[in-house]
């Protein structure tokens, strides 16, 4: 019974997860999260594989990592972490190169040594072909970084299979997320706060939700329920943006991965947590193995589960993973901005509710933003009224 609830979450994610143990524990509300799906954590939910005991990320790799020391002190209420540092190979021409690129992946290339300051001025010189001109998309923005040479072998293919749209027309914050490295750091991120949950992903939000103020209601659909819904409740949701208001404005692009997964025979197959493929006829864009997430673990010597991911465009039967944000699609993104402006009650957050490429640490940063200047107040200000 709706009634019985201060506030009902849309989508038990880190945004909703957040948001939900805010209120509980700060506020005393209570909450009511429903999922659609019938597990907690949204995407970056985890289980431990059955045969072998290897805890798989079931919708793709999920590293922790922020440069917020707020977000990092916040989940480390929820978990401990391992020292884990992400470190990515790239397969290309059937060679490996390290990832992102940095004095290693250049002179591994370029096939001779280059002192960094050689490196520099080799890509200023190649970057030259741009005349000076600002980028204005993900190529340019590319070539401007490492020049045409190291873009062509690297982030060309690898970006035509990941996103199949013209790298022409993508945005070039996309490629501003890779650091390019003129040291022999191939560390893939440079945030000073990094690790893996100790317990693995799906605790982390057990442990959030651990309140009895707070219900979770799995496998059901907000849209099923949300007419049984009093409308003035406070709704916080963190589902697609279109879908809420019905496509009325268009549909926003995504792209989905098919995850392709198999337990092997072997106690390692790759060396490695991440691979990428970056030549064009290989149809995946990476193969993860996740034993290598958590090497402190005791884990089977004779056997290993590997994940190979396919991109490509979702439709609306799929799981929208990565906002496509063409200019297009910015478009139409801030005609349903407004629409949700109008929207009283409702408040939209998170990575499909705000059509925004969002890690973890940036969808909990959101959404104790959105607790305290939003949702607090709201639900301070019916405590008020009633
Ligand atoms: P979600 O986790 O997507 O949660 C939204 C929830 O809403 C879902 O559970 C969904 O089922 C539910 N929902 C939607 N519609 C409805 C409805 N109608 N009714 C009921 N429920 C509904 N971040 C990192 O920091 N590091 C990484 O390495 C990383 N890797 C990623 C790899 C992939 C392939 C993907 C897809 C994402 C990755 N991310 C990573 C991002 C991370 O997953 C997000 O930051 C995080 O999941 C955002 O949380 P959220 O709560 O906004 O959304
Ligand atoms: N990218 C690439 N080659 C690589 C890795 C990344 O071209 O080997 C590009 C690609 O466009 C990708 C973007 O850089 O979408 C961001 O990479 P990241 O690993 O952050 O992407 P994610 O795995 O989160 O999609």
């Amino acid at each position: 019974n709706f009634h019985d609830y201060d506030l009902i979450i849309v989508g038990a994610g880190f945004f909703g997860a957040t948001v939900a143990e805010r209120a509980a524990n700060q506020l005393g509300k209570r909450v009511l999260i429903i999922d659609r799906r019938s597990h907690i954590g949204g995407n970056a939910y985890s289980e431990n594989d059955r045969q072998t005991g290897i805890e798989v990320h079931k919708y793709g790799a999920h590293l922790f990592h922020t440069p917020n020391r707020t977000v990092w002190d916040y989940l480390s209420r929820f978990t401990r972490f391992t020292d884990y540092r992400h470190r990515v190979f790239t397969s290309y021409r059937n060679q490996v190169f390290a990832m992102p690129i940095n004095l290693g992946t250049i002179c591994q290339f370029f096939g001779r040594q280059f002192s960094p300051d050689e490196a520099r001025a080799l890509i200023a010189a190649q970057a030259a072909e741009l005349e000076g001109r600002v980028p204005r998309n993900l190529e340019e923005k590319a070539i401007s970084l490492i020049g045409r040479p190291l873009y062509e072998a690297f982030i060309r293919g690898y970006t035509a299979k990941q996103w199949q749209t013209d790298p022409r027309d993508l945005p070039e914050s996309i490629i501003t997320r890779l650091p390019v490295r003129y040291n022999f750091d191939n560390r893939y991120f440079n945030d000073p706060y990094e690790g893996l949950p100790v317990d693995g992903y799906t605790a982390i939000f057990k442990r959030m939700l651990d309140n009895p103020l707070i219900d979770v209601q799995l496998a059901t659909d907000y849209f099923a329920v949300r007419q049984a819904i009093p409308s003035d409740k406070t709704v916080v949701y963190t589902g697609p943006i279109d879908r809420y208001f019905d496509y009325r404005a268009g549909e926003l692009k995504w792209r989905t991965i098919d995850f392709q997964e198999e337990v092997l025979p072997v106690g390692d197959f790759q060396g490695t947590a991440v691979m990428n493929y970056a030549d064009e006829d290989v149809p995946y864009t990476r193969i993860l193995e996740f034993r290598h997430f958590n090497p402190e673990r005791d884990y089977p010597a004779d056997r290993t589960v590997i994940v190979r991911e396919y991109s490509r465009f979702a439709t609306r039967a799929d799981e929208p993973y990565y906002p496509v944000d063409t200019l297009e699609d910015r478009r139409t993104y801030l005609a349903y901005r407004k629409l949700a402006e109008e929207e009283t009650g409702v408040i939209f957050g998170g990575r499909l509710g705000t059509y925004r490429y969002l890690d973890m640490h940036q969808a909990i940063g959101a959404a104790l933003k959105s607790f305290e200047t939003e949702v607090s107040p709201r639900l301070i200000g019916a405590e008020r009224a009633a």
